[in-house]
């Protein structure tokens, strides 16, 4: 372990003492809260917005993963959302490390939108985590694509970062095919439509018939996206999708 792996490693007094000099040197703040790092060889956010990275308060719906009123699900050991009851989900099963508010929004945004990469890392231990039983099984992880204009607008497929770091084999399965209107906003039902003819198969993902494999995506919204990609997913003959994402905007109860 040569001294720079010593640093990062946090084994080494040294780390501190660079921590020490680039806190006042670049006063470097927390991509989350702008608060100033005084720990910033340990990455680009703070421990206290790592620390307040919440779970979704279970008990949660077995396939979509919103939280269930407690009552509901008593005395049934498959507790489904009514959303979920209603329609049928090509996701088998959708989780997430936690609700797309604070500290967690704020840190997706940074990878995001101000391109801290980076943040996949932690991110992905996180959704590893909090995944397990997603990915427990699963033969490989697929990344949500992005549609080429925006990837080469971006730079980067942060869902594709994210894969990387989950411990399963990444097949990017999945392509668009039709770029989409921005979904923020729009209605579930619109966005549903919108999302249906999105994507396409890749030649890697035509060797997934048979298989569990697992979604991955920054946010999950309405599920719209998931659940079209999943469709393409199954009919190329894929026994089992779920999906794991960063964060998951919890639909209002009904
Ligand atoms: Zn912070
Ligand atoms: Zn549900």
């Amino acid at each position: 372990m040569d001294w720079t792996e010593r640093v990062t490693a946090g084994e080494w007094p040294l780390r501190t003492a660079v921590d020490a000099v680039l806190s006042v040197v670049l006063a470097p703040s927390c991509a989350a809260c702008d608060a100033l790092l005084d720990r910033p060889t340990r990455g680009p956010v703070c421990e206290r917005c790592w620390e307040s990275v919440r779970p979704l308060t279970p008990p949660l719906c077995d396939r979509c993963g919103d939280p269930l009123p407690t009552w509901r699900s008593i005395s049934i050991p498959l507790a489904r959302c009514p959303r979920c009851r209603r329609a049928g989900r090509l996701v088998d099963r959708a989780r997430a490390i936690g609700p797309y508010d604070g500290a967690l929004r704020a840190i997706v945004h940074a990878m995001k939108y101000e391109g801290r990469r980076s943040l996949a890392r932690p991110l992905g231990a996180l959704m590893r985590h909090r995944g397990a039983d997603v990915l427990h099984n699963a033969r490989c992880v697929v990344p949500v694509p992005l549609h080429s204009s925006r990837r080469r607008e971006r730079g980067f497929n942060q869902a594709a970062d994210l894969a990387r770091h989950l411990g399963l084999p990444v097949v990017a399965a999945l392509q668009r095919v039709r770029a989409t209107p921005t979904q923020t906003g729009l209605p579930a039902a619109q966005r549903h439509r919108n999302m249906r003819e999105a994507f396409g198969l890749t030649r890697a993902g035509a060797t997934l018939a048979g298989v569990t494999v697992v979604l991955v995506d920054d946010v999950s919204t309405t599920g719209a996206t998931l659940e079209a990609c999943a469709r393409v997913l199954r009919e190329a003959g894929v026994a089992q999708v779920r999906a794991l994402t960063a964060a998951r905007v919890v639909s209002p109860p009904q």
